[in-house]
């Protein structure tokens, strides 16, 4: 059972770490040793979707306005959103800082 901070102790993993429970993943705060975050500039998006499509942790969803918003919760950084971008919307900040 995954605690309030996403993490769970050794003595809760299965035997293997076999993955017993399809989309277990969702309960875990994959973001947490997260080094960068991407941040977009709305101004230049043309909302294509193609970081929606790229971002192997479906961090990505779409607002009512069309945009692609990111939730940290779960964004490891790897910054494969910002390589795929085809406008170069989207920059990758330090974390912590205010970009
Ligand atoms: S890939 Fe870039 S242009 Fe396309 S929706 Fe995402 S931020 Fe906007
Ligand atoms: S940095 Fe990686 S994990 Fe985070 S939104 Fe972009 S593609 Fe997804």
């Amino acid at each position: 059972m995954a605690k309030e901070t996403g993490a769970i102790s050794w003595k809760e993993l299965s035997l293997g770490t076999a993955i017993l429970e399809p989309g277990s993943s969702s309960k875990l705060k994959t973001g947490d040793w997260r080094s960068m975050k991407p941040v977009t500039d709305r101004e230049c998006c043309i909302k294509c979707g193609m970081c929606y499509i790229f971002c192997p942790d479906m961090v990505y969803s779409r607002d009512d306005e069309g945009y692609y918003v990111q939730n940290y919760y779960y964004c490891k950084g790897c910054g494969i959103c910002a390589h795929e971008c085809p406008k170069d919307c989207i920059s990758m900040v330090e974390e912590g800082s205010n970009g």
